[in-house]
């Protein structure tokens, strides 16, 4: 099981990977995770990354690749794995077809407000990067990762004067990659605009059908 989520920053496709790894038993690989481990490390690399990443811009795509297939190589991933925010230009996605084949493409959709208000109420622990809300999914104490116990705190691209240039790059850049992965037959519409807390159950249950072969489409979640 090879799947690959896409859709606008904040949608939340980070927050429903984290859920559908531990029920698919397969990981949950983030462009973005990746890459800001790397700019932890401090290097030369990591500079240059996070300098890109402060501005909302997108990095190379072969160093992208280059992260992408080191990660999806190993062992964890034999039986598959979920890519979260890769492949985000149509040279990545032709790149990564010639790696490997994805089985299903979901593409997650919101309303605009439901993406501003995710994305500038996000916040994440500095650590093992578990997503939270700062309204919608708190941690159990404040300010701290019920998973590591590291830090939370609000990422510097989810601050206003970032958030702008990434949903612009997102559609100058990303969107079109819909009608890439619609074009092979691999995509699917989910829509999603409640709090995650309060449709969990339906949003995996729906999920896992559609996966096992059993619906043809994911209903709504409004
Ligand atoms: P994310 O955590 O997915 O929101 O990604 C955060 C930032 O990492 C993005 O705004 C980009 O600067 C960078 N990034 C993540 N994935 C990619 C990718 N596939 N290609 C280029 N840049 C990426």
């Amino acid at each position: 099981m090879k799947l690959l989520f896409l859709g606008s920053p904040g949608v939340g496709k980070g927050t429903y990977a984290q859920v559908l790894k531990e029920e698919l038993h397969i990981p949950h690989i983030s462009g973005g995770d990746l890459l800001r481990d790397e700019a932890k490390k401090g290097t030369e690399l990591g500079k240059q990354v996070e300098k890109i990443m402060k501005v909302g811009g997108l990095v190379d795509d072969k160093l992208m690749l280059d992260i992408i297939k080191e990660r999806i190589t190993q062992k964890d991933c034999k039986n598959g794995f979920i890519l979260d925010g890769f492949p985000r230009t149509t040279k990545q996605a032709e790149m990564l077809s010639e790696m490997t084949d994805i089985s299903h493409v979901l593409n997650f959709k919101a309303d605009d407000e439901v993406i501003i208000e995710r994305l500038s109420g996000r916040i994440v622990c500095r650590q093992c990067q578990k997503i939270y809300h700062k309204k919608n999914l708190k941690p159990k104490v404040d300010g701290t990762c019920d998973n590591c116990e590291g830090e939370i705190y609000q990422r510097e691209d989810d601050k206003p004067h970032a958030i702008k240039n990434r949903l612009e790059v997102y559609q100058q850049k990303t969107a079109p990659l819909i009608d890439h992965y619609k074009g092979k037959g691999l995509l699917i519409e989910v829509v999603i605009n409640k709090p995650f807390e309060q449709v969990k159950d339906t949003f995996i249950g729906s999920i896992k059908s559609y996966l096992e072969g059993k619906t043809e489409q994911i209903p709504d979640i409004k």
